[in-house]
């Protein structure tokens, strides 16, 4: 899958928020934008008008950015959320959030998500015991999540076990020490901490 290589810090100074997408550093008085809260470039300033779809498009990419996608694989989730029943904008983000990758970085196995999506590429999660290496693949309520035995030796893994846990979705345990957890419940909207109006998004897609 292709991916943004470009400093991360430029987007969340381009969205205006931070997008959590550096692990550690994020929640430092390092983050860019802490340091500088304008967008990037020569005239990141400047004000500009705002219009409707300008709104709509920075809350697009705001999402996209936030979970690491690529523009083809975020309108697919739009368009799998538009065929299920309920709120779109709810469902699209929901299913995102149900990602693998999304799993391990809530859990705090990872420190970001793209890191998250590193430990899954490389084959140390397992699902219900069985390796699975597709950073897309959706978790279900009651799924098993661990270190796969193999891995759990690794320097990182032993750092891991001793880890407090913070921050933990009420639709996830995980268990340091024993480096496994369990997918308590599907997450619900009020569970995703992104402030991202989902609507708008949908309105942008649906036009
Ligand atoms: Fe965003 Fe993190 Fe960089 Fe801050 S440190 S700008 S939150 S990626």
């Amino acid at each position: 899958m292709a991916k943004h290589t470009g400093p991360v810090c430029k987007l969340c100074r381009r969205e205006g928020t931070k997008l959590f997408l550096k692990g550690d550093r994020c929640y430092s008085q390092q983050c860019a934008v802490e340091k500088r809260p304008t967008a990037p470039g020569q005239h990141g300033a400047a004000r500009k008008k705002a219009t409707a779809y300008s709104v709509q498009l920075r809350e697009k990419q705001k999402a996209k950015r936030a979970y690491g996608l690529m523009e083809k694989q975020f309108h697919s989730y739009y368009v799998k959320a538009s065929k299920m029943r309920g709120v779109t904008g709810e469902n699209m983000l929901i299913l995102i959030e149900r990602r693998l990758d999304n799993v391990i970085y809530r859990m705090g196995i990872g420190s970001s998500r793209a890191q998250s999506r590193q430990i899954v590429n490389h084959g140390h999660i397992t699902v219900n015991g069985e390796t699975v290496n597709i950073p897309s693949y959706l978790i279900k309520a009651g799924d098993t999540i661990a270190i796969k035995e193999t891995k759990k030796e690794k320097a990182f893994f032993e750092e891991l076990k001793r880890a407090k846990i913070a921050n933990l979705p009420k639709w996830l345990s995980f268990e340091p020490s024993e480096l496994k957890g369990k997918i308590e419940s599907i997450p619900a909207r009020e569970d995703i901490d992104l402030t991202i109006a989902e609507n708008m998004i949908v309105e942008l897609y649906s036009k």
